[in-house]
């Protein structure tokens, strides 16, 4: 079926998402603060116009204060039983706190923050994790599957954004943790290469290793070996972290590794040289300092 869709925020990521719905056919309005052109989709001057008479409002917009202040343009906007589906990533509190909003308003509302990257917006592939409820999450999943290969409904309002920022918690840990073990294992003298050949194969092994090695030269392609060019930057791994750990703070749960995380990875990013390099740079940061 064809849906009439109001896209607002079209970015690094909305861009290309958008332009992906419009293929097939959908009628896609799109909306940006910014001036931008998409082939297929028509531009509206407002966000609530962009909304007016959509099947489908999607949003993807850089934080949880954004999204508030665009949800109270748009909500008003939207025709009965239309759904609102958030695709930013954003604090699980603003996340439930724009469901309860689009609800009370006799709206469905789905959170679905999105994996996968620029690269996935461009080729389709986005991982898409969503909370809300099951019909909410069925009027979606079509479009889910034309912008991404993979949709998990996770739960109620808020689940998604959790196991984007749970999953994110563990690739900021575990990236670090790959980082500073290259830089003992370069001081111990032992080859980055045999590193490889035995973690990747071993219990340390995880993603970070296995498919995005921080060290040049070494396992599948990955942004080490452009000069650490993004790829993930740095500055959305530590936005992410930040995320985590307002949501431990707020639901009281003792997550230690990831206030580290943050820690270094604001450092790196505020006062290292860590903004606009990929977030595998943590491994030359390592390498560059001593045990102090
Ligand atoms: P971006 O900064 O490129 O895009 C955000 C867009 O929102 C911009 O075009 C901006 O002009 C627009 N915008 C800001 N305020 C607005 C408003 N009030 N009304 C309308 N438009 C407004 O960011 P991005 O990289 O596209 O990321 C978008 C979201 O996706 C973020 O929440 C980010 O954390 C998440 N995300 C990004 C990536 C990535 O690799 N870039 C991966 C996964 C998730």
């Amino acid at each position: 079926r064809v849906m009439r869709i109001g896209f607002i925020g079209l970015g690094n990521m909305g861009a290309p998402m958008a332009a992906n719905l419009a293929t097939p056919g959908h009628e896609v309005i799109g909306f940006d603060m910014a001036p931008v052109e998409i082939d297929g989709v028509q531009m509206a001057a407002t966000a609530a116009e962009a909304a007016t008479g959509a099947d489908v409002v999607i949003t993807m917009l850089p934080n949880g204060q954004i999204l508030r202040d665009v949800a109270a343009q748009v909500i008003p906007a939207m025709k009965p039983g239309a759904c609102f589906a958030d695709c930013s990533t954003v604090d699980v509190d603003s996340a439930r706190a724009v469901a309860a909003e689009a609800e009370a308003a006799g709206l469905l509302a789905v959170d679905a923050p999105v994996s996968g990257g620029v690269g996935g917006a461009q080729a389709g592939t986005l991982t898409f994790m969503a909370g809300g409820s099951a019909p909410a999450f069925a009027v979606v999943k079509p479009l889910f599957d034309i912008m991404g290969q993979k949709a998990v409904h996770c739960g109620g309002p808020g689940a998604g954004q959790a196991a984007k920022i749970c999953n994110n918690m563990i690739l900021g840990v575990t990236m670090i943790a790959t980082c500073e073990a290259f830089a003992l294992a370069d001081k111990l003298g032992l080859d980055r290469e045999k590193m490889f050949d035995v973690v990747s194969t071993s219990s340390g092994y995880s993603w970070t290793m296995n498919a995005y090695c921080p060290a040049p030269g070494v396992g599948p392609t990955s942004p080490a070996d452009n000069d650490y060019k993004p790829g993930f930057a740095a500055e959305l791994m530590l936005k992410d972290l930040r995320l985590s750990q307002q949501a431990a703070g707020s639901a009281d749960a003792d997550t230690p590794m990831g206030q580290l995380a943050e820690a270094l990875y604001a450092t790196f990013v505020e006062e290292e040289d860590g903004r606009g390099m990929d977030f595998s740079a943590m491994l030359p940061r390592f390498e560059k300092r001593h045990r102090s």
